[in-house]
């Protein structure tokens, strides 16, 4: 039977929302460290608050690169990624041979 079962607890946490020229991911990713170095500062400050740390945790996925849609291991997204599967495959059977 399956069952729901709370194994861990975390916290998150929402630092003003930035405003950077450059939208990117990673900009936004070098953004919140900088808050929370800051943040680390003003955190000392206060002692009782001390051993507190907040961690920024990047998450990858793997997507092709020609159309973003999220990676296989055997590409059916769109015609490039396929494309590009079939010469790398057919390449493969060349080098056994
Ligand atoms: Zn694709």
């Amino acid at each position: 039977m399956k069952t729901k079962v709370l194994i861990d607890v975390t916290i998150s946490c929402d630092p003003p929302h930035p405003y950077i020229r450059q939208r990117s991911m990673e900009a936004l990713a070098k953004y919140y460290e900088g808050w929370v170095r800051d943040f680390h500062d003003f955190i000392r400050d206060h002692r009782s608050q001390d051993p507190v740390s907040l961690n920024v945790e990047r998450k990858y996925q793997d997507q092709c690169s020609f159309c973003g849609y999220p990676w296989e291991e055997k590409p059916e997204c769109c015609d490039e990624a396929i494309a590009e599967w079939e010469k790398e495959h057919e390449t493969t059977k060349e080098e056994v041979k």
